[in-house]
């Protein structure tokens, strides 16, 4: 084993205040991955959440790792626990966190780094079992079904006491009794125990059950300097392209005390808090949230910001606590297309919300989507409108950033088509030569790259299969691996019949339904859906 990669990863936890380091002696080691750089990894609030809940259960030890640490890694590099500097392939679980598709293709790299077999049914006793989760994987698990010994659908603090058990007692059961006990556990999928039976997501009732933040402060990750706290879960706005507001359902929120508490018993060094939820301005007392904290002398930060409600509030201590930066998401410019997708904001409360932030903020940021079902070439040309109104009132940097519509599953436009790379890449350059004549920065995500996300989004285990065959799993060589195994990114990016089976049907998103949220359920390619 390579020095150099040991002493980097001891340096990266000596940068840090918090880890857990114990000895192995006597507890299970569970290997706690993130398929993307330290930096990525220690801003997410899911990482820091399970490192927190599952060192608390008894009888496991809990280590993390990471794709890489401070720089790309190369096919023979290791994959080291930071904790103790070991291989994942030494620890008895490998688990992994998957917030976004691309990670798969570093998730895979990283199990052919640690040389441990790629699919479930070739690993025996002497490897670890490979446990996945997150929102991308949750929602479709099926592309990663060759490779998972168990996927969670949902959140996990529901099935935390009966997984610790399962994963406790693996010292003195079999592989095989393993997975039998894990198939029991609800809300776990066992591919080598599933007959097509549905799986219903789990999801916590009552967020102050587990106080979820930073549990240790990393100050290489992106967001180190911000002491993370979750605010709510879920999203009570019914976006029809959008993962986030169907998976999490029902909206929940944290009471004000406990996010106070958690605040004031954070790290002394960190005096930023960062607000972590769909929309903050959401948050039903999130004007008495913001007038305390800025009281208690914490400067501000949000994830995002809805443009209605906007929280006057809010946006006042953001702009007094120092941030520079404030980002809203019109997602689409003209009336027609925000209606479509079921926004719920117009013109005005664009127009209005810029006012609210000029002179505030030193940048703006507009999120916008193309390739939109029904999308027009007027609709490209009212996006350039809508920014030039925007760039009119505020005056100082605007970025727009641009990312083509995804197909996701459980979302009523799942069966929708992606648009045509030609198509993307023409509406993409007008507005690029459009924000330049504007002055306004663009940034956009690369087509093939969004085509590549669509294609692992509603994929089968067929495009696992060829995902694991990738012997150097990159998104620009998928295309081919999908064609070495007679598939076609065209026809899997196409519409879904309204007959047609999905790969993900027996994933159950059933919830207590909201009065506001609109229905869950499927429209055929098309047409708009009539809840
Ligand atoms: S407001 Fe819409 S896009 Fe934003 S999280 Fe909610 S459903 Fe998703």
């Amino acid at each position: 084993m390579a020095w150099r990669d040991i002493e980097i990863a001891r340096e990266f936890l000596a940068s840090e205040t918090g880890p857990i380091v114990r000895d192995w002696g006597g507890r299970v080691p569970i290997a706690l991955i993130y398929a993307n750089s330290y930096a990525v990894g220690m801003s997410s609030l899911a990482i820091h959440g399970l490192y927190q809940h599952l060192n608390a259960l008894p009888g496991l030890v809990v280590e993390r790792a990471f794709a890489w640490l401070d720089r790309r890694p190369r096919a023979n590099t290791p994959v080291l626990t930071l904790e103790s500097q070991q291989s994942i392939a030494e620890a008895a679980v490998v688990a992994a966190s998957l917030s976004f598709e691309m990670d798969y293709f570093n998730l895979v790299a990283m199990l052919r780094r640690a040389q441990i077999p790629l699919r479930a049914e070739e690993r025996d006793e002497g490897d670890p079992l490979v446990l996945l989760g997150g929102p991308a994987v949750s929602a479709n698990p099926m592309p990663l079904s060759p490779l998972a010994d168990a996927t969670l659908i949902g959140e996990i603090e529901p099935i935390l006491e009966p997984l610790g058990q399962v994963l406790a007692e693996m010292v003195i059961h079999s592989r095989e009794e393993t997975l039998d006990a894990l198939a029991r556990i609800p809300g776990l999928y066992v591919p080598q125990r599933h007959r097509g039976e549905p799986v219903l997501r789990q999801h916590l009732a009552n967020l102050d059950a587990y106080p979820t933040g930073t549990a240790i402060v990393a100050p290489r990750a992106e967001f180190g300097d911000l002491h993370l706290v979750e605010l709510s879960r879920g999203c009570g706005h019914g976006c029809r392209f959008c993962l986030a507001g169907r998976w999490y359902r029902p909206y929940r929120e944290r009471s004000l005390d406990s996010i106070l508490e958690q605040v004031q018993q954070g790290p002394p060094e960190l005096s930023r808090v960062g607000l972590v939820s769909a929309a903050a301005s959401d948050y039903t007392r999130v004007d008495e949230l913001a007038s305390t904290l800025q009281e208690m002398g914490y400067e501000l930060s949000v994830s995002s910001l809805r443009i209605r409600p906007l929280a006057p509030a809010l946006v006042d201590a953001l702009a007094r606590t120092g941030s520079r930066s404030i980002t809203l998401a019109p997602e689409a410019g003209s009336e027609r297309l925000r209606q479509l997708i079921r926004k719920g904001i117009t013109h005005d409360d664009i127009l209005q919300a810029t006012e609210l932030v000029k002179g505030r903020f030193a940048s703006l940021k507009l999120y916008f989507m193309i390739g939109l079902p029904m999308e027009e070439d007027e609709d490209i040309d009212e996006i350039l409108s809508l920014v030039g109104q925007v760039r009119e009132r505020f005056e100082r940097q605007v970025v727009v950033n641009l990312t083509p519509f995804v197909p996701k599953a459980h979302t009523p436009w799942e069966r929708m088509p992606m648009a045509p790379a030609p198509v993307l890449e023409e509406r993409m350059s007008r507005l690029r030569e459009g924000c330049r004549r504007l002055r306004v920065e663009l940034r956009a995500e690369a087509v093939s790259a969004a085509h590549v996300q669509g294609v692992l989004a509603r994929g089968d285990a067929r495009v696992g299969e060829a995902l694991l065959n990738m012997r150097n799993p990159t998104p620009g060589r998928f295309e081919r691996a999908l064609a070495d195994a007679g598939l076609s990114m065209e026809e899997e990016l196409a519409a879904r019949e309204p007959e047609e089976p999905l790969p993900w049907d027996w994933v159950r998103v059933v919830a207590p339904r909201d009065p506001r949220e609109t229905a869950i359920q499927s429209c055929p390619p098309g047409e708009p859906d009539h809840d």
